[in-house]
């Protein structure tokens, strides 16, 4: 490793950033800096992917406290052979265009980013075997919403029970699904997924495990160079594992998240992932949460009128709602 980036970090990130700058401004004092991926954290050691080989990182100190999670674009230096005590350097983390966050539970002030710039959250859900629990699914689809990633319910287990009345839930909120079952084809499923980034969520017995290792053949021994160091046997940090699928896109499963504390989500800012009745409320007094017991929420005023689809205000205000819930 090259002692030439020190006497430039300091100034370089102290500078501080707009968002629109190009970031080609910013590259010429890391010019032989590689572009990678993080697929995996432990511990303060980062997997990337750099160039198809996995690398073994740690941040630069100018990075300072900065975070750097799972699915975060970086510039790496120093080696990045990939071989066997290697170990590069994070110098720089872009912008993330996405940030699915977690909080412990409603009451912890502590939220937590699960995983950066994925474009689509799959709520994995058993038909049967255990049942479906739609408040999970709701708070799920509410941590979506508010990231801005696409939600897909991703319904398992169909040989053991139909899908119909677990859809009619979400049917009026237009959630996409597909519906998987034991040993079936996984076509549907495949195309949803191709291009994206995908976060699978999904508690314990659903039929998680099985998903990915269906979608991603080696995804059992592709567990990172993280624990070929700390030698242990699995992945078993609480963190997410990002995994590159076969067809193009990826796949982020996240082995340790069984629920979704939602205390960093504002209820005033849900709605804007429904534009169509985010329109209609424009007249509410401020503050309104357009929950179902605001007084005077546009909401009911437009389905008075006939201008909202009733379904629709309700399963909105049942994911409103779902954000004070207990779980
Ligand atoms: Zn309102």
């Amino acid at each position: 490793m090259s002692g030439r980036y020190s006497e430039h970090d300091h100034e370089h990130y102290e500078r501080p950033r707009r968002r629109t700058r190009p970031r080609t401004k910013e590259r010429p004092r890391y010019d032989d800096a590689q572009d990678g991926v993080v697929v995996t954290v432990d511990r303060g050691r980062f997997t990337l992917v750099v160039d198809g080989t996995r690398v073994l990182a740690m941040k630069s100190r100018p990075l300072g406290r900065k975070g750097v999670v799972v699915g975060d674009r970086v510039r790496v230096v120093g080696d990045t052979s990939g071989s066997e005590g290697a170990l590069a350097r994070i110098v720089e983390v872009a912008e993330r265009e996405t940030v699915l966050r977690r909080t412990a539970d409603d009451d912890d002030p502590v939220e937590r980013i699960i995983v950066a710039n994925a474009t689509q959250l799959a709520v994995v859900t058993a038909l049967a075997d255990p049942e479906p629990r739609p408040g999970l699914i709701d708070r799920a689809l509410v941590a979506a919403y508010d990231a801005g990633l696409q939600p897909l319910l991703c319904l398992t287990k169909a040989d053991l029970a139909a899908p119909d009345t677990l859809l009619a839930t979400y049917r009026s909120l237009g959630v996409p699904w597909v519906v998987t079952r034991r040993g079936g084809d996984l076509a549907e499923l495949r195309e949803r997924l191709a291009g994206r980034v995908s976060v699978l969520v999904g508690h314990s017995g659903v039929g998680k495990s099985t998903l990915v290792n269906a979608l991603v053949p080696e995804a059992h021994r592709d567990v990172g160079l993280v624990n070929a160091v700390t030698g242990r046997g699995r992945h078993t940090s609480t963190s997410a594992l990002m995994l590159a699928l076969p067809g193009g896109g990826f796949i982020v499963d996240t082995p340790g998240i069984r629920s979704f504390g939602l205390a960093h989500v504002r209820p005033e800012h849900l709605i804007e992932a429904f534009p169509d009745l985010d329109e209609m409320t424009e007249d509410c007094p401020r503050g309104c949460t357009h929950g179902a017991d605001e007084p005077e929420c546009g909401l009911d005023q437009a389905v008075l009128e006939g201008q909202a689809d009733p379904d629709r205000v309700t399963s909105f205000r049942r994911l409103l709602a779902a954000r004070y819930a207990a779980y």
